[in-house]
């Protein structure tokens, strides 16, 4: 199983400022102080070994949207959570791989919240006749959210005029639904309006796709359904947009999670891999990195003898479980 991150960002989509980007280049400069990068490809492979990734990468950038590629699937048929602005990028991505060939696009939604819908009418494929879109998900307003952010006066375009065949399928949760080797579970969470994770397994190994869910530290029999939702998952994608003194004070009951709630579920669950997602668009990438090295180290601190592997998620990391 392949995860492919084509957003990763929390609430707004970010880019660098003119400002990061000066910074930057201004480090990069004097990191190469000394050294002959008289050709391109030197300078990008000078980049691509040499600069850490608060130089040479960025966090990101869009809003929620993260592909999973499973060795059993048809090749024309695609599956991804949430259809943030990464979901632009993500379509330019099946157009090419197509390269004119239909596919069938599998769109697992956690909720409705504007940051993961709001990629949808910049999504390519939903507009290629021939291709088929197939929406799961548990909310009743499903389909009514993507129509209504296409009507008029927010969005040239109706819903109604897109090429694509596309489906909604509601999905319930707690069951497994099977499709091409891929098991999907549903699972309901703590969110403004409800939020629903994804659990996939495919040939032995699993992801959870967990966003937008808070994680009340006194609701036990909520952390033990969670607990076993991440049971020994290969990779947890969770939201830890914000720190755990922000979400038990001020930011409590805003929806969200914390890196430290993150690490403590993984450990009960024995999972393998959290990645942190779902970053607070006012953090930048110094900011996160910060967040990523305590992590870390928190993770050290409180391990058993079940080793955490914490990542921080960026736009455009692949990983393969
Ligand atoms: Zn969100
Ligand atoms: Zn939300």
């Amino acid at each position: 199983m392949r995860v492919r991150f084509w957003g990763t960002r929390g609430s707004l989509p970010v880019a660098l400022t003119w400002r990061d980007v000066r910074d930057r280049l201004a480090r990069a400069l004097l990191a190469a102080n000394g050294r002959n990068l008289d050709t391109v490809e030197k300078a990008h492979a000078f980049a691509e070994r040499e600069l850490g990734f608060s130089i040479s990468h960025t966090f990101g950038g869009h809003s929620s949207c993260v592909e999973v590629e499973t060795p059993d699937a048809a090749p024309d048929e695609y599956f991804v959570c949430d259809m943030g602005s990464g979901a632009r990028p993500f379509g330019a991505h099946v157009a090419a791989r197509q390269a004119g060939r239909p596919a069938t696009v599998n769109i697992f939604m956690s909720h409705m919240h504007w940051d993961h819908i709001m990629g949808f009418p910049f999504f390519g494929p939903a507009y290629v006749r021939g291709n088929r879109i197939v929406i799961y998900g548990c909310h009743d307003e499903l389909e009514h959210a993507l129509r209504r952010q296409q009507e008029p006066p927010s969005f040239p375009v109706p819903f109604s005029q897109l090429g694509a065949q596309i489906e909604f399928v509601r999905l319930t949760p707690g069951q497994a639904h099977e499709m091409q080797g891929l098991s999907v579970t549903p699972q309901l969470q703590d969110h403004s309006g409800d939020s629903y994770g994804y659990r996939f397994e495919s040939g032995g190994k699993s992801a959870v796709y967990t966003t937008d869910s808070e994680h009340k530290l006194d609701d036990h029999a909520a952390r033990r359904r969670i607990v076993e939702f991440f049971r020994g998952a290969d990779l947890v994608i969770f939201d830890a947009m914000y720190s755990l003194a922000e979400a038990v004070s001020v930011k409590a009951d805003w929806g969200h999670s914390s890196n430290v709630v993150g690490v403590e579920l993984c450990q009960m669950a024995r999972a393998k891999k959290l990645a942190l997602f779902h970053h607070e668009p006012a953090n930048d990438d110094a900011a996160i990195e910060r967040i990523l090295r305590e992590t870390r180290r928190l993770e050290e601190l409180t391990r058993g003898a079940h080793k955490l592997e914490v990542i921080g998620a960026y736009d455009g990391l692949e990983i393969e479980l």
